[in-house]
C-alpha cells in the first residue's frame, strides 16, 4: 500500500500518518518527492483487524493505493520519480551516465594504481576491483582480502574515485564497509537473503547484481530485501544470465534494461564484461546498453589482461577502454544523456 499525502500536507500530518501506520503494526518508508510525500506501508496484512484503506480518512492524506506487484518499495508505483543514488560525490540515476571500471580482482598495488589512473583519465567515475572473489573453484585465487581493500583505498586517495567492491560473506561486511564507498552483491549472492538483509541495514549504497538464473521479478524481490531493511540506495546491475547459448559466457539480457526502467525507480547499470565474457563483445554491448536506457556501465579493465588472475578474457586494455568511452559519448548524446 502507499499513502499519498496531499501536496500541501503539513509535517505534523505526515508524522501523524506515520505513527498511525506503526500503531497498526506496519513499517513505513517515506519518500519526499518533488511534488508530494508518499509513505510506503509494508507488512503482512493477514490477521490484522484494520484495513489499510481506512488511512484515507487521516488529515493530509490524498489517497491510499494498493501496490499490485510482489515487490513494493522497488516498484515505480511507489516512487514514480527516478531514484538517484550517491556513491561518494558521484550520483547514479540522473541524466549523466556513470562508469565504474577497474580489474576483476585487485592483484597488487601497482596493478590497481595503474588501472585506477588509466580509467580515471578515460572518464570513469567509480573504481571497481574485487578483494573477496566468488570463484567457481576453491583452488583458484580467492582475493587479497583486507590487503586488497587497503590497496583500493590508496587508489581512491590518489585518484579521488570512490570504490565499489564485493562483499561475499556476512563475516566480511564490517571490513568491506570500512574501506569501500559502495557494497557489491555478486550474481551468486543475488538471492542470499541473509546477506541482503544485512546490507539493507548498512549505510553504504549497494550495487546489486542480477543472479545468473533469476528472473526480473526475482531480481526485484532481491532489491526489495535490501530496501525493506531501510537502505534505499540500491543500484541494479544487469550482468547477463545463463541460457543454452555458449558462444558467449553469459547472455547479456538487453531486454532487462527497458523492462526494469518501466517496473522500478532504481538506477540500472550494465555489465557487458560478465554479460559477454569476451573483450571484443564488451564495447558493442556497452553501447547497446546506453541506447537501451542504462544509467551507467560496469567495465572490467586490466593493464595486462593476458596475465590477469581472473576474467582476463573479458577485460579491456586501458586503450580499448578509452575508445569505448569515446564511442559511449556519442551514443549517450544521441539518446539525450551525458557521459
Ligand atoms: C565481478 O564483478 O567480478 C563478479 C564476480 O561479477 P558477478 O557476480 O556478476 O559474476
Ligand atoms: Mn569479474
Amino acid at each position: 500500500m502507499i499513502v499519498v499525502m496531499k501536496s500541501d500536507a503539513t509535517e505534523e500530518q505526515i508524522q501523524n500518518a506515520i505513527s498511525t501506520i506503526h500503531d497498526l503494526g506496519y513499517n513505513s518508508h517515506i519518500i519526499h518527492g518533488v511534488l508530494r510525500t508518499v509513505i510506503g506501508v509494508v507488512g503482512d496484512e493477514r490477521g490484522k483487524p484494520h484495513h489499510l484503506e481506512s488511512l484515507s480518512v487521516l488529515e493530509g492524506v490524498e489517497n491510499v493505493v494498493p501496490i499490485l506487484q510482489p515487490y513494493k518499495l522497488a516498484s515505480r508505483e511507489f516512487n514514480p520519480e527516478n531514484t538517484v543514488v550517491s556513491v561518494g560525490n558521484v550520483k547514479i540515476g540522473n541524466q549523466k551516465l556513470q562508469v565504474m571500471a577497474g580489474p576483476c580482482s585487485v592483484e597488487n598495488e601497482e596493478q590497481i594504481l595503474e588501472t585506477a589512473n588509466e580509467v580515471k583519465k578515460a572518464g570513469a567515475t567509480v573504481l571497481r576491483g574485487g578483494a573477496y572473489k566468488p570463484r567457481t573453484s576453491p583452488y583458484t585465487f580467492q582475493g587479497l582480502g583486507e590487503e586488497g581493500l587497503k590497496m583500493l583505498a590508496k587508489a581512491r586517495e590518489i585518484t579521488g574515485l570512490p570504490i565499489v567492491t564485493e562483499v561475499l560473506d556476512p563475516v566480511d561486511l564490517e571490513v568491506v564497509e570500512k574501506y569501500s564507498d559502495m557494497l557489491q552483491i555478486g550474481a551468486r549472492n543475488s538471492q542470499n537473503y541473509a546477506l541482503l538483509k544485512l546490507v539493507g541495514k548498512s549505510k553504504k549504497p549497494v550495487l546489486l547484481k542480477r543472479g545468473m538464473s533469476t528472473t526480473i521479478n526475482e531480481f526485484l524481490m532481491s532489491a526489495e530485501y535490501v530496501l525493506s531493511e531501510g537502505n534505499h540506495n540500491v543500484v541494479l546491475c544487469e550482468r547477463g544470465i545463463r541460457t543454452f547459448e555458449n558462444a558467449t559466457k553469459n547472455t547479456f539480457d538487453l531486454n532487462a534494461i527497458p523492462v526494469l526502467k518501466e517496473k522500478t525507480h532504481l538506477p540500472i547499470v550494465a555489465d557487458p564484461s560478465h554479460g559477454t565474457g569476451y573483450w571484443q563483445y564488451v564495447t558493442p554491448m556497452a553501447l547497446a546498453a546506453i541506447a537501451a536506457g542504462a544509467d551507467g556501465l560496469l567495465i572490467e579493465v586490466h593493464p595486462k589482461p593476458e596475465i590477469a588472475v581472473s576474467d582476463g578474457a573479458q577485460s579491456l586494455k586501458p586503450t580499448k577502454f578509452a575508445e569505448l568511452m569515446q564511442k559511449a559519448h556519442a551514443v549517450a548524446q544521441a539518446v539525450g544523456r551525458k557521459l
